[in-house]
């Protein structure tokens, strides 16, 4: 039987040890601050923003969450960006993506403080993350290392492939693995043969975005199967492919009107030695990453 890597309870566990620590900086007068930036009124946003602010106060974290209007200008968002960095306050500046067209986003990325780019997805922080210097790594990509580590799942020497290349989450979990001593191979949308490569892997990350992607003729047996993917479905056709037979499922099904699947078809986790489910296993270390995250930049800005 496949083991299921609860990342709930992992994520749980390092909020604990993020709670222990501000209050340890409390006692030295220090508490890290996080400003999170949602502009304009996207439903996913609201949830995500809403659930990270609450896991401040949570934590003991100080969150300051700043609403621009959806007829923000760059030039507006980079001015509340240049006050957010020159904040003494505020340790971690996260702004929710996606942002309006109008707004250059990488434009205003890149105007983030390194220093307090608790994403990591500065240029600066993702080239010390490649150059193997301290930096403030992608949360993400941070978090699913320590779902293998915490579950003492072997990552040196195995074979870790990556489906997706996006600068969030392929890249710099790909990243991650190879300082692991992983043997890491990236693929992509133009690989031949995905299949082929899939099977070799000893542990299989499914970044790509596009439900139950992974099949099972695509994993080896064995395997640890990390799925990034969070992809909403609300067609009876969907569901049966995905999860029929499923009375759980069903019944959330029934009453929402979707459910949520990941890159991995449900039936490959079978083949699996040990798979983070969705809902439940990578999704909660984001946020407890992004807590862990802002602390470390408090720590590191005042070379704690
Ligand atoms: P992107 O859309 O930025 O990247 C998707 C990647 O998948 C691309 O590199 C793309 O290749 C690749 N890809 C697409 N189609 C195929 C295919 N047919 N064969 C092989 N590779 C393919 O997505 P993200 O990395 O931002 O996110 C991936 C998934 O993870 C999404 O479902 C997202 O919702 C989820 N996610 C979950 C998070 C969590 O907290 N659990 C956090 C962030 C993301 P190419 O580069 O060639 O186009």
């Amino acid at each position: 039987m496949a083991k299921v890597l609860d990342g709930a309870a992992i994520a749980a566990a390092i909020k604990q040890e993020v709670a222990e620590e501000v209050r340890a900086l409390a006692a030295q007068g220090i508490r890290p601050g996080l400003a999170a930036v949602l502009v304009g009124h996207v439903p996913a946003s609201e949830i995500y923003v809403r659930s990270k602010v609450q896991t401040c106060a949570e934590l003991g974290l100080f969150s300051d969450l700043i609403t621009p209007p959806d007829t923000v200008t760059t030039e507006e968002m980079l001015d509340l960006v240049r006050s957010l960095n020159d904040r003494d306050d505020i340790d971690g500046i996260l702004i929710q993506l996606p942002l309006p067209k109008q707004v250059d986003t990488k434009f205003l990325l890149d105007s983030v403080l390194p220093a307090k780019d608790v994403d990591g997805f500065h240029p600066v922080n993702a080239g010390k993350l490649q150059a193997g210097r301290p930096a403030l790594a992608p949360c993400t990509p941070a978090g699913i290392i320590e779902i293998l580590k915490r579950s003492n799942l072997p990552i040196s020497g195995q074979h870790a492939v990556v489906v997706g290349r996006s600068d969030i989450v392929g890249k710099p979990v790909a990243m991650l693995l190879l300082h692991e001593n992983a043997t890491v191979t990236i693929c992509h949308s133009k690989t031949r043969d995905l299949g082929e490569v899939t099977r070799e892997a000893d542990i299989l990350v499914a970044a790509i975005g596009r439900p139950g992607f992974v099949t099972p003729e695509m994993v080896k047996p064995g395997a640890t199967i990390i799925d990034v993917g969070i992809n909403r479905i609300t067609t009876l056709e969907e569901f049966d492919r995905f999860f029929a037979g499923d009375a759980k499922r069903a019944a959330t099904f029934a009453k929402r009107g979707s459910t949520i699947v990941g890159d991995v078809h449900p039936k490959a986790f079978e083949l699996a030695g040990a798979y983070t489910p969705v809902p439940g296993g990578v999704g909660p270390l984001t946020i407890a990453m992004l807590m862990a995250n802002t602390v470390r930049a408090a720590k590191m800005r005042r070379g704690l």
